[in-house]
């Protein structure tokens, strides 16, 4: 049995988020990137965040930071509530919700995400970066 994977598919990591994280895959939907995304802070895959956020702000990462949260953050699980596509298929917005334990509580992450698709592959784009 391999462990399942931390994106809440309830499928084993193997075959949902690892592909993604080792390059192998690119994932075809939003949704798959911000489930992969989740993981990847689950598992402190740093340069996978960074890679898979819009191209022109990776710079302005950092990577430190968000080394740091990724750690220090009780990850509890994900639930993607809903996926919208706005302009043709080049832009969607995704609703989830991230959970995490903080001093014994259950704390709950709301946020409504953008991605973009740019060449094929889609990416994040980070609201709090130009
Ligand atoms: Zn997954």
């Amino acid at each position: 049995m391999s462990k399942q994977c931390p994106c809440g598919s309830y499928q084993p990591y193997t075959v949902c988020c690892e592909p993604f994280h080792l390059w192998q895959q690119f994932p075809k939907a939003a949704e798959q990137l911000m489930r992969s995304r989740y993981s990847a802070y689950v598992l402190h895959q740093i340069d996978y965040i960074i890679q898979t956020t819009l191209p022109i702000q990776q710079k302005q990462l950092d990577y430190e930071a968000i080394r740091q949260w990724s750690i220090q953050t009780d990850w509890q699980g994900l639930k993607v509530i809903q996926t919208k596509y706005l302009q043709g298929t080049h832009q969607a917005k995704v609703t989830f919700e991230a959970y995490y334990q903080e001093e014994g509580e259950l704390k709950v992450h709301h946020e409504v995400s953008t991605f973009i698709k740019i060449a094929q592959r889609w990416y994040f784009k980070d609201p709090t970066v130009c």
